[in-house]
């Protein structure tokens, strides 16, 4: 009764916010208890409690009444966290001569391996431990998609974007999930640089007949970072030939790559059409939100509860690459366990800097008049009424450095800027911290802006 109404309430604000946030907030929340007035929502952690606390309680409320509850209060409860996890920087490859990734021995018949033909696909890439948030979401699905029916739908997949986003993650979490299901698939994995390699040292030792049957017994072909395939007019030829065997008998193609097929230099035009058969998916920069909820779950497989402005900070300082974002908050946790000490924000900024090299009296003028500056447009526009596109944008950036800077709050931000109505700062941050995900002059735009603040 109480979770169907939940549902309900969950099904609606699903509707009103953006997908990632629905994701990332309330998604895994469930309803615990209705009584005498009080509601308790429960929550996976405190950093999407503190976030529906501030930022959506009033959503919460007026959907609650829409469905014809209105509680006197609604508290939020951190509440069955999940079942700590491997830690994550622990690398699991699968063990075996040469590391097979493939579970071959129910079906060792149909190939006829040596095993330097092989290579693991990584345990720790699994769907779950994938945040899912702007930017990756349509790449999820699909992968998803893929995993519970491999072969029957967008084949080839096509993966492309930015270093350290999640492609690599994704397309092993398609390849364990398979073997999860049924464990005789032939899983192959191979990143295309160790593709070259191997057929390279298939003419080398003549072994070319055992190196296409490799590849041509995978039920699933995995090959990650597509791009290394330009300029290597063999192996083109040869990766032609495996995707067509593999194609025309329903196996799944799987491809990532840094960039769409068009786009790699000297690729066969055969190849490249190939590889639009099915569906190329962009992923993109992740969200600041999808940033925080990354680092969150990070922490907590660690079994560590992050201040959220520490998770704030975090996200702050590495803005596109994943990768680089766990390193970071890998070794503030090294650093404090090291010593004994909680992760808080002192620490976090004099470790990792920005704060640490840049002075804080950077004031809201002083930003407000750099983006003006450097966008060519006189303070009084920035600061008026007016709303051409070129003094929109650069007043919605100043808005975003205003709030990932000094971290106004959005009444603030709208006061600065001349603005009655703080919605419209709300909706200028969301729309820059996205924008900045694809569009590299945004980017550009805002690193500029800073360093000369603090130059
Ligand atoms: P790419 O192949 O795009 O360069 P990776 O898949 O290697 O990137 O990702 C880099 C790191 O970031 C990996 O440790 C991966 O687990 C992590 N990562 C990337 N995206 C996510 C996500 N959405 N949720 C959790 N971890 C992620
Ligand atoms: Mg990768």
């Amino acid at each position: 009764m109480q979770d169907s109404l939940w549902q309900a309430v969950l099904g609606e604000i699903e509707l009103t916010v953006s997908r990632a946030s629905f994701i990332t907030w309330f998604k895994n929340t469930q309803m615990v208890r209705y009584k005498e007035g009080l509601l308790t929502v429960g929550v996976p952690n405190v950093f999407i409690k503190q976030q529906l606390e501030s930022k959506y309680s009033q959503l919460v409320l007026d959907t609650l009444e829409k469905n014809g509850i209105k509680p006197d209060k609604v508290e939020y409860k951190i509440h069955a966290v999940q079942p700590p996890r491997r830690p994550v920087d622990e690398p699991v490859l699968v063990p075996s001569p040469g590391g097979a990734t493939v579970n071959t021995a129910p079906r060792s018949a149909r190939s006829n391996l040596t095993h330097s033909y092989r290579q693991g696909i990584n345990e720790r890439y699994t769907f779950d431990n994938f945040v899912v948030g702007s930017g990756n979401e349509l790449a999820y699905a699909a992968c998803q998609a893929i995993a519970q029916n491999p072969g029957s739908k967008y084949n080839p997949l096509f993966i492309y974007g930015g270093v350290g986003i999640g492609k690599t993650h994704l397309i092993q979490a398609v390849g364990n999930a398979i073997l999860a299901n049924n464990p005789a698939t032939i899983i192959v994995y191979a990143s295309t640089e160790q593709f070259v390699q191997e057929f390279v040292d298939s003419l080398r030792f003549k072994r070319t007949t055992d190196f296409a049957k490799h590849y041509r017994s995978a039920d699933v072909l995995i090959v990650d970072d597509m791009q290394f395939i330009a300029g290597k007019e063999k192996v083109q030829e040869e990766f032609f030939h495996t995707f067509n065997a593999l194609h025309q008998a329903n196996r799944q193609i799987i491809i990532s790559s840094d960039k769409p097929p068009r786009e790699i230099p000297t690729l066969e035009e055969r190849l490249r059409s190939r590889f639009t058969w099915g569906m190329s998916i962009d992923m993109q920069n992740p969200d600041f939100e999808t940033r925080c909820a990354i680092i969150q779950t990070k922490a907590s497989t660690q079994n560590i509860v992050l201040e959220p402005s520490v998770v704030e900070f975090l996200s702050n300082l590495v803005q596109t690459n994943i990768r680089e974002l766990e390193g970071a908050l890998n070794q503030l946790l090294a650093w404090c366990e090291m010593r004994g000490l909680e992760p808080t924000m002192e620490i976090a900024s004099s470790l990792l800097g920005s704060s640490k090299t840049r002075p804080k009296h950077i004031s809201a003028k002083q930003i407000i008049e750099r983006t003006a500056k450097h966008f060519q447009i006189p303070m009084e526009d920035i600061l008026g009424p007016k709303r051409d596109k070129d003094i929109v944008v650069p007043r919605q950036i100043a808005m975003y450095i205003l709030r990932s800077e000094l971290h106004l709050s959005f009444p603030k931000i709208a006061r600065e800027l001349g603005r009655k109505d703080h919605t419209t700062a709300i909706h200028s941050v969301e729309k820059i911290e996205k924008e900045a995900g694809f569009d590299a002059d945004i980017r550009t735009a805002i690193a500029e802006i800073k360093d000369r603040l603090y130059a």
